[in-house]
């Protein structure tokens, strides 16, 4: 299960809807405890895709690595991930799932014509072979 205040998932849908039609991307931070994320900080990252900005999305591992950095002296660490649909729904496609890892949320936003549709949060099989929706709980 992962925590998500309002306020955070808000600010994620914000996010989508002003950069529609493109993809956004960013990660999700906080805590993780008996099998509960706790999501403390949402930090938008610029898509580094170049060819494909409408359905890929890639946050590079330089940003991530400097992320962690930060966060290092912190108890908090990269919880999970978002990223936006435009136009499509918030199911992970084929793309996600070669680019997912265990363990981590992967929150997925559909915005339709600029307007947020749905919002639903996954995470992949140990197998790796597809994803299962996980429990979001918004506070
Ligand atoms: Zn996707």
């Amino acid at each position: 299960m992962i925590q998500l205040k309002t306020s955070d998932l808000d600010q994620i849908k914000q996010i989508a809807e002003e950069i529609y039609p493109h993809e956004c991307c960013g990660v999700m931070v906080g805590l993780a405890e008996n099998g509960i994320k706790r999501v403390t900080e949402v930090i938008p990252a610029e898509n580094q895709r170049t060819d494909s900005l409408a359905n890929r999305y890639l946050i590079t591992a330089d940003f991530l690595h400097g992320l962690e950095k930060e966060l290092r002296e912190s108890e908090q660490s990269v919880i999970g991930f978002f990223h936006s649909h435009p136009d499509v729904p918030a199911r992970p496609s084929s793309y996600d799932l070669e680019h997912a890892w265990p363990w981590y949320s992967y929150l997925i936003v559909s915005v339709c014509k600029g307007q947020t549709e749905e919002v639903q949060n996954w995470k992949l099989k140990n197998d790796r072979s597809s994803f299962d929706p996980e429990e979001l709980k918004i506070s």
